[in-house]
């Protein structure tokens, strides 16, 4: 078989997926140990039989619902490679806006930013890569997402400037109340009731705890709005990816809990993405 009837026999197994043909074209390219770009550049060289029979177990498995990131073993995030696989939660394109719009408020000064539920360390390890004078404290509840975001860390060459505690919410970080100038995260934010309606490759895949935000979607916020206040030092801020039609009610949840103004960041879509607000202090 060729690589390109390969690659339109995936496609059409994997009809029940958002991104069909993508999905064929990643996972064959694991399986030729090549880039997406090398794959389309050999449609009509020949696929071996052991190679085929690599494939077909990799979309029988995709076509069964597990996530690509996991097949295989990673997903890019601010054009950083990182390690993940089941228990961790898959970072999302959408939550670049909330990497970019911290960075420029942060503006090159020198930081110490805190993140709340950090899993394969996304936020922090590419806030802290892609702006050197940044040191990030990220917690997470789970021991697999933390030890993914070691390993993500040292490998993105930023290990002496994330420093990862285990606990929920911002709880770990409480000691160190008043030193930091920025508190970002991307917390769980799903209506309970809702996560059952969620396409299966999430619902049946990824770590609930990292999706699931109670009965309205907020309760993660109203947990990290205080205790953010209470890490900020004068002047500093808090941003959070919001979900959609949430942003007026997080921005309530913050000014609450001592926040000013909040702003509003939308993403490529045009979609209200994520919340900023400085403490009033
Ligand atoms: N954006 C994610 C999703 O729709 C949810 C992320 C979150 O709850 N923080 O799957």
């Amino acid at each position: 078989m060729k690589i390109g009837q390969a690659l339109r026999w995936a496609t059409a197994r994997l009809a029940a997926s958002p991104s069909p043909r993508l999905d064929a074209e990643l996972l064959l390219a694991r399986v030729r140990g090549c880039g997406r770009a090398g794959l389309l550049a050999s449609l009509t060289e020949d696929l071996g039989p052991a190679e085929f029979e690599l494939y077909r177990e990799m979309v029988r498995r995709r076509a069964r619902g597990e996530p690509v990131a996991y097949l295989l073993g990673n997903r890019e995030f601010m054009s950083l490679e990182f390690e993940l696989g089941p228990g961790v939660f898959i970072p999302r394109p959408e939550t670049e806006v909330l990497v970019e719009e911290s960075g420029r408020r942060l503006s090159g000064r020198p930081a110490q930013v805190a993140e709340a539920g950090t899993g394969c360390g996304a936020i922090a390890i590419s806030l802290a890569f892609h702006y050197p004078r940044v040191m990030v404290h990220a917690t997470d509840s789970s021991e697999t997402a933390l030890a993914t975001a070691r390993r993500n860390a040292l490998r993105h060459g930023v290990a002496d400037r994330v420093f990862l505690y285990r606990g929920d919410h911002l709880q770990p970080l409480m000691g160190l109340a008043g030193s930091f100038h920025a508190v970002v995260a991307n917390p769980p934010y799903i209506p309970s009731a809702v996560i059952d309606h969620l396409p299966p490759e999430v619902r049946d895949h990824e770590p609930r705890a990292a999706l699931d935000g109670g009965p309205d979607g907020l309760q993660a916020y109203r947990m990290l709005a205080p205790q953010a206040a209470r890490l900020l030092a004068s002047g500093g801020w808090m941003g959070v990816e919001v979900g959609p039609d949430q942003a007026p009610e997080v921005a309530a949840i913050l000014r609450e809990a001592g926040f000013g103004e909040a702003s509003v960041v939308a993403d490529l879509a045009g979609r209200p993405r994520a919340v900023f607000a400085a403490v009033r202090r």
